[in-house]
């Protein structure tokens, strides 16, 4: 078994070891190797080999709790495809470049991105707790970003200078990977300035590593003075299980607005019974679908791509099937315009 210990490493030599929280456990001890992977689903182990060098510009991270969700023997099954590094990331596909979204030009100064009235996101850390292929971030040159906790207070004094900013996302990579302690300090001092009114948290980490969810954070989350709404990141129904279930109800009774975002994923979610089935039980634990976003152009992730108008088809099947709250907003990132672009 493989036990790197890269992220969360928290021992001395002359102290005893300090007991870590079960989620950073968890973390250390998620699947980075591809053989382990091929082995613990019963895969032909060739898969692992043709894995290798995909995933050394981005390595494979996935945490055990979300593979036990997978389909044992199934190379196609839509969780392992969404981690699953593949040879065909490395080859160049036109219009699929470094940054899509138009981030670098948005950048205002440290960790924070503004591209949207009124919302700003502070870029917490630029790490994940499992790493998708399709990520527009895949890219990201989080190391000059500033994301980090140096950068908070800059990035604080900054939207405290800007009266316009009503609302901040904590977006990342995923925020929810930095701990209890700095997460308080840096929403306490979000808090404090006088004409922000929401927090927002974007994060896969309650599907992705449920056990972070913990009491701690949801006191933080429970006791601050702003709005809190957390959109998570599903793309699948068979990613919420009943231990995701049993976190979102946590989760639910803190955060008054609760939002899915999903990405329109080929061979993964791009069907019309997919997709519904992701609604109705996002439905089950209370969280309303948000946004299903078209992928972004990102280089590697072309396999993934869908076609704007399957997308609009699909939302169509939707409409017709459920009730309107339960149907997504179709959108894509349009570098340069004021608001995500709706297509349906
Ligand atoms: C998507 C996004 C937001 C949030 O947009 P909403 O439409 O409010 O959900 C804010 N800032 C950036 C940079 C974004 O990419
Ligand atoms: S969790 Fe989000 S930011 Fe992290 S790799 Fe997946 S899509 Fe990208």
């Amino acid at each position: 078994m493989e036990t790197s210990t890269a992220q969360v490493i928290d021992r001395t030599t002359s102290e005893p070891p300090v007991v870590r929280e079960a989620w950073k456990q968890e973390l250390a001890e998620a699947i980075r190797d591809p053989a382990e992977l091929c082995t613990l689903l019963k895969l032909d182990p060739s898969i692992a080999h043709h894995m290798h060098r995909a995933s050394q510009s981005f390595p494979l991270l996935v945490p055990r709790g979300f593979v036990s969700r997978m389909q044992q023997g199934d190379p196609n099954d839509p969780l392992l495809l969404q981690v699953l590094p593949r040879p065909e990331e490395l080859i160049d596909t036109p219009g699929f470049v470094s940054d899509p979204v138009g981030e670098q030009v948005a950048r205002r100064g440290t960790g924070l991105i503004q591209k949207y009235h009124g919302r700003c996101l502070l870029l917490v850390t630029g790490g994940c707790a499992v790493h998708c292929r399709y990520c527009f971030r895949r890219e990201f040159p989080y190391a000059e970003s500033g994301a980090s906790p140096a950068s908070f207070a800059s990035a604080v004094s900054e939207i405290r200078a800007d009266q316009s900013i009503t609302e901040v996302i904590l977006s990342g990579g995923d925020p929810l990977l930095v701990d209890d302690q700095l997460l308080e300090k840096l929403i306490h001092d979000i808090a404090s300035i006088p004409h922000v009114r929401r927090l927002r948290i974007h994060t896969r980490i309650p599907v992705v590593l449920p056990s972070r969810i913990t009491k701690q954070l949801l006191h933080i989350l429970h006791t601050t003075r702003l709005t809190v709404c957390v959109v998570i990141h599903s793309n699948h129904a068979a990613e919420l299980d009943c231990v995701v279930g049993e976190s979102m109800q946590r989760l639910r009774q803190v955060v008054p607005l609760l939002l899915n975002q999903a990405v329109l994923l080929q061979g993964i979610n791009d069907t019309a019974e997919s997709l519904i089935q992701l609604s109705e039980r996002l439905l089950d634990l209370g969280i309303s679908p948000y946004y299903l976003h078209l992928l972004d152009p990102v280089r590697g992730a072309s396999d993934f791509d869908v076609p704007e108008h399957v997308g609009v088809q699909l939302i169509e099947k939707l409409r017709n099937r459920l009730p309107g709250y339960a149907v997504p907003r179709l959108a894509r990132e349009n570098p340069g315009t004021p608001s995500k672009t709706w297509l349906a």
